[in-house]
This record gives C-alpha cells, structure tokens and sequence, in this order.
C-alpha cells in the first residue's frame, strides 16, 4: 500500500508539512522531486590529490567559517575530507555567505585550485549536501544525488542526505507499486527503461549510462503528456466552433496599403495574409502573432481591424496600460486617419459624455475600434456587433484562454499580440492549440541599437555623452528600474537624481520624469511633449517599457541595469533605434553584481535579437519566472526545461500526436494506463475534450 508522506520512514509530521507548503502532498509527488544534479564520486578528488590550476570538485566536511576583517572583508570555510584541508574564500555578499554555511556540515565545491599559503579555491560553486554520513558515503563509489532545497527544508532537517535515505528507504519498499504509464512499445522504442527502474537510477543511480537514460525518460514524460493535452485539445478547436466569416472585399485595408509611408516587410504581408484567410473562414480566429519590438506588429493589426470594419463588424483593442491605450489611439487613429473609420479610446480617464457616446455607438451596431485595457471586455462595456479582438503585448495578461470570451458569448475571432518571440517549437508547446504567426524580419534601414555596459564610475562621460548627443538635436531616455517590492524607495531615489540633474548637470536642457504613479493626463502630456520633441532628456521608470515610439530618441541610459530582467532590458532598448539615426543603449551597474547579472548584461550587449534573448533568458531564468506566474495557464516543468530539451520535446511531441492520432479517445487497451494517468494528472487542465 502507497502510505500518506507523514508515514514514510524519515518524514514524520513536521517534515511533511514543509513538504506539503512546497506542493509535495502525495508519494506520487514526493517520488518526483527529482535530484536537482549528482556529483559523480569517481569525479571527486581527495584533499591529498590538489594540484594548482586543476578544476576540481571536492567534498569535505566544514572545519571552520567566518569572516576575516581586513581592508577587504572575506569569508571564508575550511573543508576537510579526512585526508587533507582546502580553504575556500569569497570577497562578496560576506554576510549572506555567513549565514549559508555551519561548522559540521558537509559540503562539495567546484572550481580551479589556488595555491596561497595553501590550497584554496576563489568563489568555488558549492552544494550543501547536509550533516550526514558523508565519510562513509565517499568510499561506497557512488553518484549522489544533490537535491533541491529552501529554508523551509532546511529547517526540519531535510537536505540531500536526508532525502537520499527517503527515497531510498520508500524506492525499496513501494517500487513495485508504481505503474508504467507508457506503452511498452514506446519506451523501448525511445531507449527508455521502465518507469520502476527509472525512479530507482534517478534517486540512487549506480551507473551513469542509466541515470541519463531514467533522466531523459522523465523529461520526455513532462513534454509527452502536456503534447497529448494539446492533441487532445486540437480536436476541440476554434476550428470546430461557429464564427463570422468575413468575406468581403477590404476596400479600406487595399487604400491603407496604398497610402502607407514606406513598404510593408515580406513577414508582414505574409502574417497578414495568414490572418485574412483566418478571418474568412466561418470559424473563429485563434492566433498568436509573434515579433520582436520594432518588427511591425501594430501595422498587422490595423489591417486585421479594418478586415474586420470592412465587413461592418466592431474590433477591441486590449492593451496593459493607458499609457499604451493612449498612445495607440494616437497611432491608429493617424495612420486611420483618411479611411472613414471610427476610433474611440475607453480609460480611466475617458470623460462620462465620451463613454456614453461611445456605447451608443456599439449598442447601434455601428462598426467601430475601441482601444482601450483588459477592463474593456470585462467591465460594463458591451459590444453589439464584437468581431474581433485583438490583445496586444499578451505576455503581460498571461495567455487569455479562448473559454473567458466564448462564456461571455463572444464568437470573435481573436488575434494577440507578443513581443516575447521564442523559437517555433517552443510556442507550440506553450501556447498550444493557437495557430502561431511571426514577423521574423524587421523594417529595413534600422542599423541595430550599440549597447555598452558601464560601471557607474563613468557617470561623468556618460553625461557628457547625452548632452553631446542633444546638442545635435537628439533625444534620450533615462530609465530607473521600479521594482514593486521596493517601488516607493525606488521612485523617491529616481525622483531625487531627477531634481539633481534638472538643478545642475542638464540645467540648460528641456527635461521632465516620468512615473506610474502620476495623473493619465499629465503622463499623456509628457509623452506627448517627448514625441514632439519638446523634451530633450526624458527621465523615467518602466512605464515607457511599452509604447512610446519616439524616433528621434536614440539614446538610452538604464541605471541600475543589473536589476532588469534580459527580456525586460530588451523591450526597454526597443524604445530606441527606431528612426534611421544610430542609437545607443547603455547599461549603467554598480561594480559588483551577481554572477547572473552579469550574464544579462554580456547577453545584452552582443545581441539585438529578440529571439536569441529570449532563448538565453530561457536558459538562465525558471521557466516559471520567464512567463510570469502559475496562473498565467502556461505549463510548469519539473525537470524538463523546454529550451535546452528541445529535442526531447519534439519527440515527445511527434509520439504523442501520434498515439491521439491513431486513437482518439484512448480506447486501446496499450494505451489502458496512459489513459489512467493522463486522467489523474491533466483533466482538470482542459477545459473540452472527452477521453472517458
Ligand atoms: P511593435 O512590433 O514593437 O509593436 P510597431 O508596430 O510599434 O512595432 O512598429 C515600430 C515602428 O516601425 C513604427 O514606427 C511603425 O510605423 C514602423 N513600421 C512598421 N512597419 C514598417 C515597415 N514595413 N517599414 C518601415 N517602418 C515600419
Ligand atoms: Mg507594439
């Protein structure tokens, strides 16, 4: 019998709450908190083998730890293994370094061998691996696992060693018990072992070939089941609904086409030929158009509006902010300007005379674009004659599922908008049964923007560099990271360096700051202003991640850059670079900054493609911390990570789509127990589909 967790040998009560906090309720979920990596002991050096210069990983148990005062504070641990010592030192984060690690405790490190006044190893990766029975554990030859941990753990006791016992205490017991999931057929095919085996080499493994084999079949399964969720969901598509076909001629998109400024890009003309066929067909739209800041995106949409104003239907238009609402009303209604279309904009903001012409206007059926936040399709607004919907910077709102409109009786085709473009088989993974466009080309003549990382000691240079820069009649941005934990320190230190500037340094120049915090109207004005060249230097918070599109800006300052996300440094340098001058992004940190950080800021100043960013974004960051929050309905991986498994996942893919494809309702008697956990695991995360 499969025991509750609170039973299992080495849990007990208090242990099981913790685990229980982090989401661990089950055996089931216990036996799949996988080892976050293994230290290979036939890898592991001991303390008498050091030489200088070799790269190394060492384990040893900690002798001694503190901080020696000095000009310089350093923290360092003395390990021993019982053979030999090894000093390790780290001159940064002292203190959050002397808290981390106890006397007693076990620990490995890796990294290149010093020799000063003895072996020592400078700002070496580590893993606590607990209190355990480590002298014992070295002579057996084998790989351990290193797990997970957080406070909360570490508070009841549970660390790497205590989970190895766990798991090997329930994996000898209760092994038999656990089920294979895939067909045999399959695993054998993919070189997978059984699934027994494969939790039995995850958690203990004996031999490296095995645990890569019971490592692979894992991230296979996290990829396998959420592509036979969307296989399964494909046969309930949009596709199958009742829609608005629009098949009329679009007089107004053809004289929009002939009275643009320049040419439109080949990925543009082919998105939007995507689109059109979409919205002719009699069933709704379902589509996610993908492309990098600056790629052209709200050009496609303007053409997918007057689609659907041509066949006397009303568009939505559904941004983040007002800031951006108001601005693309700005930039709509311009470019709209000759093509006898309405355009209103619904904010906070919008005068009770305004709205309520507006809603005549809906309630009369009469075709029309309403621009306005996500509050438009959830308040009290009402639409008459909805035909299209379009959402635009989606990453902001989580991915919108199709069910929120459809209870609401909207039957409109839908069209969001991303500025977060990742590689194709990744966004069908994650945005699943939405068919995907992207504008993989930018507007020509954009020379791409030069990023430079500087440390804030160049200050001086970098302000004389501005006000270089608008002498020649340019303009720039001055951005101050806003974080919400520490929005109001953060905003009183933007504003102060604001006042600072404007009284001294850039006194002789037109500038002005910019906040969440302020007024609609005064925001608009200033934004305003800044895009009719009435400021010179626009000091500012996040807010202009999004929006503005100011040409003639094309220099961009990012204080604290080392407190950016990549993506979000990326959106912000999307700000510049958008007229034909040469721009330049700088990336302004203090001295020291983490590990990480650093990786941001390398990355930013090599590359300007979207794409790429969001790869190596990807790469560094959780999945989870990528697209935002749990809720945002997009997938949460255990241990696969979809861009660095990618081949795993097109596997995964291509075998699940097939199994739904050769039976639909997984009546087969082979695919008996993948039907039992898929039903278990993934029901309740979709919405329409009928297996049982
Ligand atoms: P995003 O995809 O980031 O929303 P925008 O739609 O705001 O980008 O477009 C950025 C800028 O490029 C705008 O000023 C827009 O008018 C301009 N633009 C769009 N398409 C083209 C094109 N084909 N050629 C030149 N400029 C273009
Ligand atoms: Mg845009």
């Amino acid at each position: 019998m499969i025991p509750e967790i609170q039973y299992i040998k080495g849990i007990g009560p208090k242990r099981a709450v913790a685990l229980n906090k982090y989401g661990i309720k089950t055996f089931w979920e216990l036996i799949e908190y996988f080892p976050r990596r293994y230290l290979d002991r036939t890898r592991i050096l001991p303390l008498n083998n050091l030489s200088k210069d070799a790269e190394v990983t060492v384990i040893g148990k900690i002798e001694a730890a503190g901080v020696r005062r000095g000009r310089k504070p350093v923290f360092y641990l003395v390990i021993s293994d019982g053979n030999g010592i090894l000093e390790a030192v780290w001159f940064n984060y002292v203190n959050q370094y002397k808290t981390m690690f106890k006397v007693g405790e076990w620990v490995s490190l890796s990294g290149k061998v010093n020799f000063y006044r003895g072996f020592q190893m400078v700002h070496p990766d580590y893993d606590k691996l607990g209190d355990g029975d480590f002298e014992n554990l070295i002579n057996t030859g084998k790989i351990i696992p290193i797990y997970p941990g957080n406070e909360a753990f570490k508070k009841v006791g549970l660390n790497s060693y205590t989970f190895r016992k766990i798991f090997h205490s329930i994996l000898s017991s209760h092994v038999q018990e656990i089920p294979e999931v895939l067909p045999e057929s399959l695993y054998n095919q993919r070189n997978f072992l059984p699934r027994q085996e494969s939790f039995r080499n995850i958690h203990s493994p004996l031999e490296e070939d095995y645990l890569a084999r019971s490592i692979n079949r894992f991230k296979y399964e996290e990829f396998f089941f959420i592509q036979m969720m969307l296989a399964l969901q494909k046969q309930h598509t949009s596709k199958n609904e009742p829609g608005y076909a629009f098949e009329n001629p679009s007089v107004k998109l053809e004289k929009l086409y002939r009275q643009l400024p320049f040419n439109m890009t080949t990925a543009q003309m082919r998105v939007v030929k995507e689109i059109r066929g979409d919205m002719k067909r009699p069933h709704p739209m379902n589509r996610i158009l993908q492309g990098d800041v600056g790629s052209g995106k709200t050009l496609v949409a303007m053409m997918a509006m007057l689609i659907a104003i041509d066949n006397g239907y009303q568009v939505a238009l559904m941004v983040p902010t007002e800031v951006l609402a108001e601005q693309h009303y700005f930039t709509i209604s311009t470019f709209l300007k000759d093509m006898d279309v309405m355009v209103g904009l619904l904010t906070g903001n919008t005068i009770t005379s305004e709205r309520k012409s507006l809603q005549d206007h809906l309630n009369s059926q009469d075709p029309l674009i309403v621009i306005g936040t996500h509050a438009l399709i959830q308040e009290n607004v009402t639409f008459s004659k909805l035909g299209l919907v379009i959402i635009d910077e989606q990453h902001r709102f989580g991915v919108m599922q199709r069910s929120t409109l459809l209870e609401k009786g909207i039957q409109a085709h839908v069209l969001m908008m991303t500025a977060t473009p990742i590689p194709r088989t990744l966004a069908l993974t994650i945005y699943g049964n939405l068919d995907v466009s992207t504008l993989d080309e930018m507007p020509p003549n954009r020379p791409p923007v030069q990023t430079y990382w500087r440390f804030e000691d160049k200050t001086e240079e970098i302000d004389v560099f501005v006000m270089d820069r608008v002498d020649k009649g340019e303009q720039v941005f001055i951005v101050y990271p806003l974080v919400e934990e520490s929005e109001k320190i953060d905003l009183k230190a933007a504003t102060e360096n604001y006042s600072q500037y404007k009284k001294d340094q850039f006194a002789r120049y037109k500038t002005a700051l910019l906040h969440g915090q302020m007024k609609s109207e005064k925001k608009e004005k200033i934004m305003r202003d800044f895009s009719e060249g009435k400021i010179d230097i626009l000091f500012s918070t996040t807010v202009i991640e999004v929006g503005i599109d100011v040409p003639n800006a094309t220099i961009m300052v990012i204080e604290h850059a080392e407190r950016f996300g990549l993506s979000q440094l990326h959106q912000l340098r999307g700000r510049i670079g958008r007229g034909s001058k040469k721009s330049y992004c700088i990336l302004k940190t203090p001295y020291r900054i983490s590990e990480t950080a650093q990786k941001r800021l390398q990355i930013m100043t090599e590359t300007s493609d979207g794409f790429q960013i969001a790869e190596e974004d990807l790469r560094i960051r959780s999945w989870g911390d990528f697209f935002g929050t749990r809720q945002s309905g997009l997938p949460v991986f255990k241990i696969a990570n979809p861009v660095s498994d990618q081949s795993i996942l097109q596997t995964a893919r291509k075998d699940a789509f097939e199994i739904i494809k050769n039976d639909p309702h997984l009546r087969k008697e082979e695919n008996s127990q993948l039907k039992e956990y898929f039903i278990l695991h993934y029901k309740d995360k979709v919405k329409y589909f009928n297996i049982s």
